[in-house]
């Protein structure tokens, strides 16, 4: 049967793997595209999957843009805009939401009020807005797929499982190129060697956060929101080999985990067909070679990526908003060389001291908690 897509972010790792799982199943067929700012590669995607739209965030790129497929029929847009214009056409099924930050939260908001189902990579929207996009999900029986690796593990070990029998999440991580240092060690780190991730190949902001282990964090809420549970049951686990992508341990002492090499085509996949299982071509897990896994106890003292996300969502509201939003605006100022890499940590500790939550907050009060926070570190940098 045909599955139409759209995907935000199409330019990105996530998107790019999206695509090569369209390559891989003819009966993908892609309705829209949006990217940030690469017309380049942009058009290239549009020549090969034909969509009716393409969306550039960046104007200039989308003028751009529009010169290099003039030949073509596709109509471009821009801006939030066109991201909203996309997320809630009509002749689409699925939202692949593929985008990187809290710019993906109004656009699922919009699809997912059109009854769309959103297979979800993008977490710091559920991680900012999950009191809202979760409600609303279950409302308008438009369910929410996870792409997170972690989360599609978890999602594969409650296939035909009471849920409420859940005794503990077991949520595994890596542990980052920086696993076993300790804090002193950090100090003079540099961003080629944040960006060297020892399993996963993943956009740039998010294997910065696997190096602080915010990614983790984030993930954590994210585990809370998409199965409803409470922060105190999700257990975070390093396991540096990744071939156990995460489990779900039942009251009866029964662990059901999903394992494989880690490859984030699986989960994309999985979330586009669930719930079949289709063929993939990529390499199998071989336990005979496989020298050892192995698992250890997050070292909270030196990566405060989780003891930051506990306390976020402990006071909760917008909270985690500041959470992610400090973690987005340090790790990029760490990219552009202007601040260290521990101080990625010391931005989001003085933003979120800062911080009045507010509870149970609206979309705009939302974007208010990140715009504050944007102020407060442009203001302390200054
Ligand atoms: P990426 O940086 O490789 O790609 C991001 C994409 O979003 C690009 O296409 C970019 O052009 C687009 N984009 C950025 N800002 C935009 C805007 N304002 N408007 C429209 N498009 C915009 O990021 P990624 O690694 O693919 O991550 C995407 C999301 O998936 C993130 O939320 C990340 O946490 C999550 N995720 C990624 C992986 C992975 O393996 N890469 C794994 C799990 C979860
Ligand atoms: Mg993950």
């Amino acid at each position: 049967m045909e599955k139409r897509i759209v995907i935000l972010g199409s330019t990105g790792s996530i998107g790019t793997q999206t695509l090569e799982i369209v390559d891989a199943n003819p009966e993908l067929k892609v309705v829209a595209l949006a990217a940030g700012r690469n017309a380049v590669l942009m058009e290239k995607q549009i020549r090969k999957y034909m969509p009716e739209y393409a969306v550039m965030w960046d104007e200039t790129a989308a003028t751009d843009l529009k010169n290099r497929v003039a030949d073509l029929q596709v109509e471009i847009r821009s801006g939030m805009d066109g991201l909203l214009f996309i997320s809630t056409l009509e002749q689409y099924d699925i939202l692949v939401t593929a985008i990187v930050g809290m710019i993906g939260i109004r656009p699922t908001i919009a699809a997912l009020n059109k009854k769309k189902t959103i297979a979800l990579a993008n977490k710091e929207t559920l991680v900012t807005a999950g009191h809202i996009i979760m409600p609303l999900s279950e409302r308008m029986n438009a369910p929410i797929y996870p792409v997170d690796s972690e989360h599609s593990a978890i999602f594969q070990s409650l296939q035909g499982m009471p849920k409420n029998r859940i005794e503990k999440i077991l949520l595994t991580a890596s542990g980052g190129p920086f696993r076993g240092k300790k804090r002193e060690e950090l100090a003079d780190i540099k961003v080629e060697d944040a960006l060297k991730h020892p399993n996963w190949s993943m956009g740039r902001k998010i294997t910065i956060d696997s190096a602080t282990l915010v990614n983790k964090g984030l993930e954590m809420i994210e585990a809370k929101w998409l199965f409803g549970v409470e922060m105190d049951k999700v257990k975070v686990l390093i396991h540096p080999q990744s071939i156990l992508h995460s489990a779900v341990q039942y009251v009866d002492g029964g662990i059901i985990g999903q394992m494989g090499v880690p490859d984030m085509k699986l989960p994309i996949q999985y979330a586009l067909f669930y719930p079949d299982r289709l063929p993939m071509d990529t390499p199998r897990v071989d336990f005979t070679s496989l020298q050892s896994m192995t698992f250890e106890e997050p070292d909270e003292e030196t990566f405060l990526g989780l003891p930051f996300a506990k306390k976020a969502s402990a006071t909760g509201g917008t909270m985690p908003t500041v959470f992610n939003a400090a973690n987005e605006k340090a790790v990029a100022l760490f990219l552009d060389r202007k601040i260290k890499f521990l101080e990625i940590y010391d931005l989001i500790q003085a933003s979120m001291e800062n911080h009045k939550a507010v509870q149970n907050p609206t979309v705009d009060e939302i974007l208010a908690a990140e715009a504050e926070t944007y102020e407060f570190i442009a203001g302390k940098l200054s």
